[in-house]
């Protein structure tokens, strides 16, 4: 039988696409050879809307505070489903800022983000202490954020793994090689998949597949161990000496700290100096972070768009090929509204009016 939609890429998003689309009753298929082991298996899971605000990237700020109010039900309606924890805490986040020049940065931002209405309380350095005592005495200030949640991103794709199965998702562990013309997918060795529909969901890679502007943006991250609880009980991002560094701190006593940004193509090298900047930072914010095992160094590759925001829509020329990726830093943030999304997509029903503005007739 002709399956209803053929979903390539089983990251995060691919995962929640295909999930939300079986439970509207398509007889669904994933296409991918290794599902969760892309950008999201790197990612940290910072449910970041507030202190991911950045200029210029205003419009994108409306749909990640839709997906952030999406995440609580999303969450507790996934894990349900796969009879598992997604690691999803609501602690919120402090930003703090490590010197002069740091301190004038977070003003800046602290400014933007009232000026967007967004709930932010500027902290004095004790205020900040009281709030995470292992913080340094040196930290200048902070901010409070408690809007800005945190989820784990290999908890996430395990339990919507598992979810799929639940309602019917078949896996196809192959690649896809080319995608077209109409909803078709053509698998390494040689084989056809045909589809009444195909979502087009396979990270920076997906420009490999359909004519659109998606590019890597490598992120280098760690993965530290040890009594993480009586370190940290929030998420920390800061700044020390103009380096933005940001430690997650999970249940399970893993602390992530990250990440880099960085326009190298599908380099997936891990750097000396990228290890050295992010620790440095980590430690001159929490010096207690000197203490903790280190774990792990992975990369990343976000699928980068040029406005920074995601591509949620029909493929260039293609009726019934879709397309949901460009989530850049904000992927596992935006799962669940991008399933939403593209499960009203691949049915016929209107999407919400805010994910208009994420087509690609914006770069047509
Ligand atoms: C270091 C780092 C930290 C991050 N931190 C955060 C964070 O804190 N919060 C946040 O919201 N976001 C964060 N992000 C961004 C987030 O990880 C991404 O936006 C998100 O994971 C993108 O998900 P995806 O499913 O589109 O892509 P991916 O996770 O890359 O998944 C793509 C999938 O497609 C498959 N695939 C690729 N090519 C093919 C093919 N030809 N055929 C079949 N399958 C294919 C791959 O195997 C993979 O499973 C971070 C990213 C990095 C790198």
């Amino acid at each position: 039988m002709t399956p209803d939609v053929t979903v390539v890429g089983g990251g995060a998003i691919g995962l929640a696409v295909a999930w939300r689309a079986a439970q509207r009753g398509l007889t669904t298929v994933v296409a991918d050879p290794a599902p969760g082991t892309g950008a999201t298996h790197a990612a940290a899971g910072m449910l970041a809307p507030i202190t991911e605000v950045h200029y210029g990237e205003v419009p994108l700020l409306g749909l990640n505070l839709d997906s952030a109010r999406r995440w609580p039900d999303f969450s507790a309606e996934l894990e349900t489903a796969a009879d598992c924890s997604i690691g999803y805490r609501s602690e919120g986040t402090v930003a703090v800022a490590f010197d002069d020049d740091d301190v004038r940065a977070l003003d800046a931002l602290v400014q933007f983000q009232g000026q967007l209405d967004l709930p932010v309380e500027r902290l004095g350095s004790r205020e900040c202490r009281s709030l995470e005592p292992s913080l340094s005495p040196r930290v200048r200030g902070g901010a409070l954020v408690t809007g800005d949640h945190q989820v784990e991103p290999r908890a996430l794709t395990t339990a919507l793994v598992r979810a799929c199965d639940g309602v019917g998702v078949e896996f196809v562990r192959r690649a896809v090689t080319a995608v077209g013309p109409g909803p078709r997918v053509r698998l390494d060795g040689d084989d056809v998949l045909e589809s009444r529909s195909v979502v087009v969901a396979a990270g920076w890679r997906s420009a490999a597949l359909v004519d659109i502007p998606v590019r890597p943006v490598k992120g280098q991250i760690l993965r530290l161990r040890g009594d993480v609880s009586s370190l940290l009980t929030r998420t920390v991002r800061g700044l020390s000496h103009g380096v933005s560094v940001y430690l997650v701190p999970r249940a399970n006593g893993e602390l992530v700290v990250g990440a880099t940004v960085e326009e190298r193509g599908a380099d997936t090298t891990v750097t000396a100096g990228a290890v050295r900047e992010l620790l440095d930072a980590a430690v001159d914010l929490v010096p207690g972070v000197s203490e903790l095992e280190f774990s792990e160094t992975s990369t990343g590759l976000r699928p980068g768009t040029p406005d920074n925001a995601p591509l949620l829509g029909r493929a260039p020329g293609e009726d019934d090929v879709w397309v949901a990726t460009g989530h850049f830093r904000n992927g596992i943030l935006l799962t669940p509204v991008t399933a939403d999304v593209m499960a009203d997509l691949v049915t016929g029903s209107d999407p919400p009016a805010i994910a208009r503005s994420f087509d690609l007739e914006r770069f047509a």
